[in-house]
């Protein structure tokens, strides 16, 4: 094990701190690189900045293994590989921002020995660019490879460790091979091809998983409209082979660091290459609809918002994760306030986060704590302890009787059992008695 070959990681974050965790586990050195100073320095005490089931664990098992430092020359002095895992956040044109990877190009000195592993999700074409860029800086013999990472945030650590596949795009040199060596332990299918093919396979599976789930929730909408349940449809859809049952969940819609912006990336992408992604356009804009779908809902059951108060059950973008990032509570929680109401909010996780970013939030301790006093309860992220709450307990908390679930993980008759109002997202049964929408019509007649 001890044999394997030290590893550079550049960037700590989700994915870089995840991979040098699990490059250690299979045996590496890693030469961890951040920026941010204040992150190494908690890394190097020993504090993992995020939450992340497992990392924690796997970090302290490794810690002989795992070197944090600012300075890249660190990870380039002890490695040849140097996996690439700063962030790409969106412009405001919905373009990737490349600055960090240009950072880090930027900083390469002149090697034969080196490569660059980009796992960065980047736009098509940004491997050759950067193959150009070393040229142009008299780097000409740094290698390049791109193997994006598919990792899930929530199963980070699991993802990386048993991966449904590896892809490596490359120009079939030594740092392809080196790439496709260090992967090999995991015994994961393996899909090895030219840069520009490897950049697009991360990019267009984000965006059908992104389609499928914009998918799902219209056939929702359309559900809540016919009398159908969308659990049902989604049951008798998945079981079809060629479909498969999942990201067929219907909810408030897709957050989070990744969908958001590496759809609008593919859309921009297109766009600027002279293609119209038709498609994408419309994922885009079925998921914002479909997180203020839940003001409407609010509206329904409590006549107006002016002086409500809306009690938020999760605030992360999804369970077991603390990521804030693109997270539907953002949208849902400027949304009720620009409407007049009050938000008070429990996540188990990201408070913290959460405070940054929703300041006129109230934020409360507990699950109950939150329900004091409120008019509705909307379930925003599923953690599982928000499906054992006691409703009854909750009901006599609460002033008003509704609640939203969200993300169609509650169980509507526990909570009806208390005596609160539940509605759910595709599911016709579980719309008010007697409250519904003004847009829904009469089924067409049979002839
Ligand atoms: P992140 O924001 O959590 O981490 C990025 C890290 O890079 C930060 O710690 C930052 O300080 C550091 N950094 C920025 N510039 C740097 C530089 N010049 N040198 C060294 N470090 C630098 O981001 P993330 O969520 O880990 O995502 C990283 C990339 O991986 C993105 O392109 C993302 O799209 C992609 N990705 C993310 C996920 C995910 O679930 N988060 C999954 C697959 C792919």
């Amino acid at each position: 094990m001890t044999t394997r070959e030290p590893i550079g990681v550049i960037g700590t974050g989700y994915v870089g701190l995840v991979s040098a965790a699990g490059f250690a586990e299979l045996g590496h050195e890693v030469w961890c690189i951040d920026v941010d100073a204040e992150k190494v320095a908690r890394l190097r005490a020993g504090e993992v900045p995020i939450w992340e089931p497992g990392l924690g664990e796997l970090v302290e098992r490794h810690r002989g293994r795992l070197h944090f430092s600012t300075d890249i020359a660190d990870a380039l002095g002890h490695a040849r590989l140097l996996f690439v895992a700063v962030g790409t956040p969106p412009t405001y044109s919905g373009d990737a921002d490349l600055s960090a990877v240009r950072a880090v190009v930027n900083a390469m000195s002149p090697s034969d020995r080196h490569a660059l592993v980009m796992k960065s999700t980047v736009p098509v074409g940004t491997g050759r660019h950067i193959q150009r860029l070393f040229k142009e800086q008299g780097k000409g013999e740094f290698r390049y490879v791109s193997c994006p990472e598919f990792l899930k945030e929530g199963s980070a650590v699991a993802d990386f460790l048993g991966p449904d596949r590896v892809v490596v795009g490359d120009d079939g040199d030594w740092a392809g091979d080196a790439v496709v060596g260090l992967y090999a332990p995991l015994g994961a299918p393996l899909v090895r091809t030219d840069i520009a093919s490897a950049e697009m396979v991360k990019l267009a599976a984000n965006a059908f998983l992104a389609t499928k789930i914009s998918f799902i929730n219209e056939i929702a909408n359309v559900c809540e409209e016919t009398g159908a349940d969308v659990l049902e449809v989604a049951r008798g859809m998945g079981l079809d082979e060629r479909i498969g049952p999942k990201f067929l969940r219907a909810g408030i819609g897709f957050g989070g660091s990744c969908f958001p912006k590496d759809v609008s990336a593919l859309k921009q992408l297109a766009g600027n290459s002279g293609y119209h992604f038709q498609l994408l356009n419309s994922v885009i804009e079925v998921n914002e609809l479909q997180k203020r779908r839940v003001i409407g809902k609010l509206q329904k059951h409590l006549g107006g918002l002016v002086g409500k108060r809306i009690a938020l059950f999760g605030l992360a973008f999804k369970p077991n994760t603390d990521d804030m990032r693109e997270a539907s509570s953002l949208v849902l929680s400027a949304r009720l306030q620009a409407d007049g109401a009050s938000v008070v909010a429990f996540d188990p996780v990201a408070e913290d986060e959460a405070r940054r970013l929703l300041p006129n939030v109230d934020f409360a301790d507990t699950e109950l704590g939150a329900v004091d006093g409120a008019d509705a309860v909307v379930l925003v992220t599923e953690w599982p302890q928000f499906r054992e709450l006691d409703w009854v307990e909750v009901a006599a908390r609460m002033a008003g009787t509704t609640v939203i679930d969200g993300r169609n993980a509650l169980d509507p008759e526990a909570v009806r059992a208390a005596g609160l109002a539940y509605e759910a997202v595709g599911r016709a049964q579980y719309t008010a008695a007697g409250s519904s929408s003004p847009t829904r019509r009469a089924p067409a007649p049979v002839t």
